[in-house]
């Protein structure tokens, strides 16, 4: 597993790590696990995860770290994870950071992480008019084309939905939690001398030029 790479997206909620993640999961045939799909998955399976995720889920707080580490470790130890794979939401707390650190440093793997960068307002307004595919994961964003409210996924044709914790008053915890727990994986990440900074006001397939730029450098 020498040249196994784990490319981790930082970011608040609606900066756009999921878009990038999941073009660059194409690009890079590397699989993208993103924890809050597989928990909202979990959620809607009633599986015991998902019980006990929900309350925290519906509220914008972080799910315990136990929970999701355990998750992650068992999805990377997945066979098509052999070449690596990219995180999506994961790590969020200094704890789970250092989870995966040692999670991957027994299997031989570099972490690049790549955190995503956009100001309060943009973000608010992003997730406040965001709409979801529930089939492919495709996302939309109504301020960009009024259709998408209430339209249909451009790729699968599945009925688009909004996000049960895209309500004002969720977004804003979910922010507030980004700033307190996870915003200080930045420095974490610095230090460490894997992380690059990566302008997210911009037209998507300029911040994926980037990002494949960064990556290849
Ligand atoms: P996301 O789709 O990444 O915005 O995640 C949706 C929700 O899932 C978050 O608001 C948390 O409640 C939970 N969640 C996702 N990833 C994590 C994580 N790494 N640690 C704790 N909770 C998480």
């Amino acid at each position: 597993m020498e040249n196994r790479v784990v490319i981790v997206m930082l970011g608040p909620p609606g900066a756009g790590k999921g878009t990038q993640a999941r073009m660059m999961s194409e690009k890079l045939k590397l699989p993208h696990i993103s924890t809050g799909d597989m928990l909202r998955e979990a959620l809607k399976n009633e599986t015991e995860l998902g019980k006990k995720a929900r309350t925290f889920m519906e509220s914008g707080a972080l799910v315990p770290d136990e929970l999701v580490d355990e998750i992650v470790a068992e999805r990377l130890a997945g066979e098509d994870c052999r070449g690596g794979a990219i995180l999506d939401g994961y790590p969020r707390s200094i704890p789970q950071a250092q989870f995966l650190s040692a999670l991957l440093e027994k299997d031989n793997t570099r972490i690049v992480t790549i955190g995503i960068e956009v100001g309060k307002q943009e973000l608010i307004r992003r997730l406040s008019s965001r709409w979801t595919c529930p089939k492919c994961g495709k996302m939309f964003n109504a301020n960009l084309d009024a259709s998408v409210a209430g339209g249909k996924c451009d790729q699968c044709g599945t009925a688009l939905v909004q996000r049960k914790d895209d309500t004002p008053e969720v977004i804003a915890e979910r922010l507030e939690v980004y700033g307190r727990t996870t915003q200080p994986l930045v420095r974490y990440y610095q230090d460490q001398g894997t992380y690059t900074a990566i302008d997210g006001a911009r037209e998507v397939d300029d911040i994926f030029k980037t990002i494949m730029t960064g990556i290849a450098g």
